[in-house]
């Protein structure tokens, strides 16, 4: 039977790993096959998210001897697989040899594995024999979940059959002349009659028909393959991206889509670092027409980017840049150079034996200095590799040795455009030299395509953002494309708080702005929807929690630790992420995880702000790299603006001396309460049935939270100290502090006659007592004192908080500022509020 679409070329459509995050993201895939069914199309993909990872790791594992990774290792992958499946198949025998093959592929693996642990020896033969696992068994489920849908007649095709290579474990590269035939040979019948091939991506036959990988990231290089053979027009590449942007969304978050690029252009970009695409993927393309369209997962309808020979956008004359960190810059120096021939070949030649790529080379026009980069792990076998090479020169003091500077970024700025536009390496230089980021080396390729600079690793992505502005890349195509429309929030911590502010989230018009909660993260593990967890399932889950089952039990929950429930978040496109951390836990760690994954972040949990100094100040200095903001508004005084207020201040010129406060919503209720008489224990007990204190109130009454918020606001004042460092007045009795919960709760009444006293001797000074901090730059005191009636502090009500700023220019009358300070809606909206900042700049 000849299908009536056969006459029309075939589309190829590669869906990568973050595209195939799940069974969900799965099906969304099989949606777009199934929208893209009126030409002859060929499937390729990529193992499961986070899977090739995961298979290295065991390998790598087993070999040191670790059986127990091991186990555990491909249990957790197993499983993945084993969801997916049942996510994406009715009971039946389709889902029955799916689960046959996942199980026979990971007994296979456990076997291997074994013997890895004895034998303590890994080849790269092994190693591609063991991921290739990932990409077959993702093409099973691929290929059987577009059966399941109906798509039509169905292929699974193992790669090796149609894509052929040299052989290289590792690292194939792939034989086009053998693959053309293969492909055609076996892919064009199958299309001729209308069937869908499904292709495991990454892999390739040896000469001798084994199974050998074509390097990380290769599978964009099979798609473009099986396109060149079969004469496809388009390469569709489906990414967790709106295309191939400006730069790295993850470093510049004003990135935008790029509509179209040249074939040369993008092969600098790709070479130079910009992971979205594969290389190597260019290559199969030489002369011919073929379009690589980098299509985006999450909106399948924008067209995304165009990679092909057209030449477009005459406007920007430099279209996107990239960077390669982890670099190391080698220069081989001396006199003896000058004029002498082929000492450039030679070095080139020398790095070369040892199989080291160069990325940048500069040679100094004296010819006094040859200087180059190369990956940081290889620099010193680059060295040693020269010094051999240069033994005698070096002997005869002709050549001055090998210098290695290691921690260095090679930026790369791109354009065709670049020829013949005066001034384009200026304007870089600029912008770098405006921001004090030093330039350690620069080269320009002779086509004049792409200028290269090498800064210091530490200042690669504040470089990336300057030259991103100078050319005002984020105005490219309209510099519409990736206009925000969508914010995703990551609940850390599901307490009362994050349940309360995941109920208002829900709430929100969407429109202008979506935003949405994603995933929800507690103790036992977390639970993640990349479309926005619905109202009523995050109402499920807040009651679920509420009678006790913890979100790793909750339908669809993951157990996990926070580490690896943000790694699964990262692999999907999130928009404009904001991590909000509600936890009272130390969590510096994960939250420098959270930038470093591109998210803003939101704080409740006064833990990290007030962590060690040297914790403090890495977190700030990471967000100011990454260009993300950290806004914490609800540590200090739950709803009122506070923060802000400083901010403001500082802002417009003001230098705030001294913030005076009673930032305890629980210790004002309780003064409250013994200003009007009421008896210590009383009013103790009074406050903790309206749920106001700690779990045990001594963590209120021994000063340690209002300590907390006043280094927060000290640190803002420029306060060097640590929390040690600060003055605390506990008001816990000496002889109470070491009790037991139960038993301080029940002689609560020993301690009502001493404070009775207190208040008398205040009430005789015509002061009223308050729980106090005073934080200036130099000093921070915190505890009890009896502030004179006509005080603002004085006429405090209930659980409200107050906070008054003496600045330079409120000095006379300082400014005050007074509201309820406690309580879950209160600070959930003040939460909110900051993620509303977030969503809409
Ligand atoms: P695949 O799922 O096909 O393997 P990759 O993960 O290899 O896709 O590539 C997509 C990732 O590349 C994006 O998530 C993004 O973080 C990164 N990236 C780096 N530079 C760019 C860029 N200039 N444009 C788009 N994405 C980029
Ligand atoms: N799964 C392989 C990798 O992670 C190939 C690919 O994704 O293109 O490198
Ligand atoms: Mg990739």
């Amino acid at each position: 039977m000849v299908d009536r679409r056969s006459s029309l070329p075939p589309q190829i459509h590669k869906f990568g790993g973050a595209s195939l995050a799940d069974g969900p993201a799965m099906a969304r895939a099989v949606d777009i096959v199934r929208g893209h069914r009126d030409a002859p199309l060929v499937v390729v993909v990529s193992a499961l998210a986070g899977v090739t990872d995961a298979l290295l790791e065991i390998a790598a594992r087993a070999v040191q001897g670790d059986a127990e990774f091991v186990r555990a290792g491909a249990a957790a992958a197993r499983a993945r697989h084993i969801a997916a499946a049942e996510a994406l198949l009715a009971p039946g025998p389709r889902r029955d040899e799916l689960l046959r093959l996942i199980d026979e592929a990971f007994a296979e693996l456990e076997q291997i594995a074994a013997g890895l642990v004895i034998v303590r020896e890994l080849t790269a033969r092994t190693t591609d024999y063991l991921v290739a696992r990932g990409e077959r068994l993702s093409a099973r489920l691929f290929a059987a979940a577009l059966g399941e849908a109906g798509v039509g007649a169905v292929q699974f095709v193992d790669a090796p059959e149609v894509v052929k290579s040299d052989g290289t474990f590792g690292h194939a590269s792939p034989d086009l002349a053998r693959t053309d035939r293969a492909a055609r040979k076996v892919l064009g019948p199958l299309l001729a009659r209308g069937a869908v091939p499904v292709v495991p991506g990454f892999l390739a036959a040896t000469p001798d028909g084994q199974v050998a990988t074509l390097g990380r990231g290769g599978s964009d290089l099979t798609a473009t393959l099986l396109g060149r053979a079969l004469g496809a027009r388009d390469v569709a590449l489906w990414k967790d991206v709106p295309g191939l942007l400006t730069a790295d969304p993850r470093v510049v978050p004003d990135a935008r889509v790029v509509p179209q690029l040249h074939v040369r252009e993008a092969a600098e970009l790709a070479y130079y670092g910009a992971k979205v695409l594969y290389p190597r993927a260019l290559i199969p393309l030489g002369q011919r027409n073929i379009a690589i369209r980098i299509r985006s997962f999450a909106d399948p309808s924008s067209p995304g980017t165009e990679i092909s020979r057209r030449r477009t956008l005459d406007a920007y004359p430099v279209k996107a840049l990239s960077a390669v960190t982890g670099q190391a810059l080698l220069t081989v120096e001396g006199n003896g150079m000058l004029g002498v021939p082929g000492i450039a070949a030679r070095t080139f030649a020398a790095v070369h034996r040892k199989g080291i790529s160069v990325s940048l080379i500069t040679q100094a026009s004296s010819e006094h200095s040859i200087c180059f980069g190369v990956p940081e792990p290889a620099a010193e076998r680059a060295r040693a590799s020269l010094v051999e090479e240069f033994q005698s020169e070096i002997a005869r003091r002709e050549i001055d040795g090998v210098e290695v500077r290691p921690g260095v970024a090679t930026l790369v700025v791109v354009g065709l455009g670049m020829a013949g536009t005066p001034g384009i390496a200026a304007r870089v230089f600029g912008a770098l030299a405006q921001a004090g980021i030093n330039v350690i080396a620069i080269a320009q390729g002779s086509s004049e395509l792409n200028i290269s600079v090498v800064v210091d690793a530490r200042d690669a992505a504040r470089a990336q953002r300057m030259v991103h502005d100078a050319f005002q890349l984020s105005k490219i195509g309209g510099g519409a494309m990736t206009r925000r429309t969508r914010t995703d929030v990551m609940l850390l911590g599901f307490g009362q708080i994050g349940r309360a502010l995941a109920a208002m989230i829900a709430k929100l018009k969407r429109e202008p702005l979506a935003v949405k909660v994603v995933a929800a993260v507690d103790r036992s593990g977390f639970v993640f929807d990349a479309r926005g967890l619905s109202a009523p399932r995050l109402a499920a889950l807040a009651a679920a929690k509420t009678s006790g089952t913890p979100l790793a039990k909750a339908p669809g929950g993951r157990k996990a630790g926070a580490r690896e429930a943000l790694d699964f978040a990262a692999r999907h496109a999130l928009a404009n992420p904001i991590l909000v951390d509600v936890t009272a836990d130390d969590t510096s760690d994960t939250l420098k995880q959270a930038l470093a994954a591109g998210m803003h972040l939101v704080l409740a949990n006064k833990r990290p702000l007030t962590a060690h100094r040297k914790l403090y100040d890495e977190l700030r200095a990471l967000a100011e790299e990454r260009g993300r903001r950290l806004l914490h508004e609800t540590t200090v005084g739950a709803g009122l603006p506070i923060i802000d207020t400083f901010y403001k201040l500082a802002e417009s010129g003001d230098r705030v001396q001294k913030i005076e406060g009673c930032p305890s919503g629980t210790l004002g209720y309780l003064f409250g309460e013994l200003g009007r008489g009421r008896r210590f224990s009383e009013a103790l007990r009074g406050a903790i049935a309206k749920g106001y204190p700690e779990p045990d109130p001594r963590d209120d009454l021994c000063g340690m939270d209002v300590a907390r918020k006043a280094l927060i606001l000290g640190r803002l004042l420029g306060f060097p100290g640590e929390l040690e460092d600060i003055e605390v007045e506990s008001l816990v009795p000496e002889e109470a502090r070491g009790l037991p919960l139960g038993e301080f709760l029940r002689r609560l009444d020993e301690w009502d006659e001493p404070w009775r006293r207190r208040i008398e001797e205040a009430r005789s000074s015509r002061g009223v007592l308050r729980y106090r901090c005073i934080v200036t730059p130099r000093r921070i005191r915190v505890g009890l004192v009896a502030v004179d009636a006509s005080s603002p502090l004085a006429s405090l009500n209930g659980t409200d908080n107050q906070f008054i700023f003496t600045t330079q220019r409120y000095r006379a009358n300082p400014l005050v500022i007074t509201g309820p300070g406690a309580g879950p809606a209160v600070t959930a909206g003040g939460i909110l509020n900051d993620v509303l900042k977030l969503a809409s700049t």
